[in-house]
């Protein structure tokens, strides 16, 4: 069994992007810059943005975090953010979700610039995604490629099962492994019989929020385990949705939780960022 280290791959992805953004400025006097966008005071949220923020701050972005309260209406927080398309030092803009309830999630993901949508949710390039077209691409789905790639794990012709569907992590995921030309199953809350599914896959691929949800029965022998869940436990410590202890010998790679795909999710941020700020013109 093979530990995938999302955080030294992180480490270097985040290395790659200093370095693009020193040229960056020294030949076109570009500073990438994002913008965030933090409603309500959900502690889990605050906790990702500052983060967020941190990283740009380590690879030269110029960023600033708009934070709301979350009595804020939704037209004002549409108002931010025509603010920041219209900003020329914006190139990459985020919306922190979950977003309150009386908020329109879709709507809002619709007013960002798709041109300067780094988190990729925009229905523009979700259709681009989907139809193989260059686009940005979901940060989390986008870093698990990325540990494929880093790791030589070819997805071709592999039996892929994702399990989960939502639109930030397994439709995207799924939609970036049937471009890489494996056969996909997507699997949810719905889904009759996981096991099923999870026992024939060469690759689990799994994002729902259930700690433990995949078994040591679940998955075959030597089957590859992306565990993209995080989940805080009763005393605080972090877990994924795989029960790493007893499914990890029978694998050939899986990541860990944390140090996993998780800190993957803020490179390929900082990734999309720099993409963008590269496509200024
Ligand atoms: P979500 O609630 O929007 O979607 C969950 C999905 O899981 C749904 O499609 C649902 O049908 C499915 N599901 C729920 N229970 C299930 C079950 N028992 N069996 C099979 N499918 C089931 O959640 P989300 O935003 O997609 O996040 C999923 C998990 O991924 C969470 O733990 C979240 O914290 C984590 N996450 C991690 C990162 C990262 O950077 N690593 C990024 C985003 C989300």
């Amino acid at each position: 069994m093979q530990l995938i280290d999302g955080k030294s791959l992180a480490k270097k992805v985040q290395s790659t992007v200093s370095t693009e953004v020193a040229q960056l400025k020294q030949e076109k006097n570009i500073v990438p810059g994002l913008a965030v966008i933090l409603i309500g005071d959900d502690p889990a949220s605050h906790a990702y943005v500052k983060m967020k923020a941190k990283a740009c701050e380590n690879v030269g972005f110029y960023s600033i975090t708009h934070s709301m309260p979350d009595t804020i209406s939704q037209d004002e927080i549409i108002a931010t953010i025509e603010m920041m398309n219209g900003n020329p030092r914006i190139d990459g803009i985020l919306v922190q979700l979950p977003l309150p309830k009386h908020v329109d999630t879709d709507k809002i993901l619709e007013v960002i610039d798709p041109k300067k949508d780094v988190d990729g949710f925009h229905a523009y390039n979700v259709g681009r995604l989907v139809t193989g077209l260059e686009s940005f691409v979901a940060c989390t789905p986008l870093g698990v490629m990325k540990m494929f790639e880093e790791y030589h794990i070819d997805v071709k012709g592999k039996d892929v099962c994702v399990v989960g569907a939502s639109n930030i992590v397994g439709k995207p995921m799924a939609a970036l492994l049937l471009n890489a030309e494996a056969t996909v199953t997507i699997t949810h809350i719905f889904t009759k019989d996981l096991k099923a599914h999870t026992s024939k896959a060469d690759i689990v691929v799994v994002g729902v929020g259930v700690p433990g949800l995949i078994k040591a029965d679940m998955v075959k022998e030597g089957a590859i385990v992306i565990d993209i869940g995080i989940n805080r436990t009763e005393n605080g410590s972090l877990v994924g949705d795989v029960d790493f202890e007893n499914v990890s010998p029978k694998c050939s790679y899986i990541t860990p939780v944390p140090g996993g795909v998780g800190p993957m999710t803020i490179a390929m941020l900082l990734s999309n960022t720099l993409k963008a700020a590269q496509g200024r013109i």
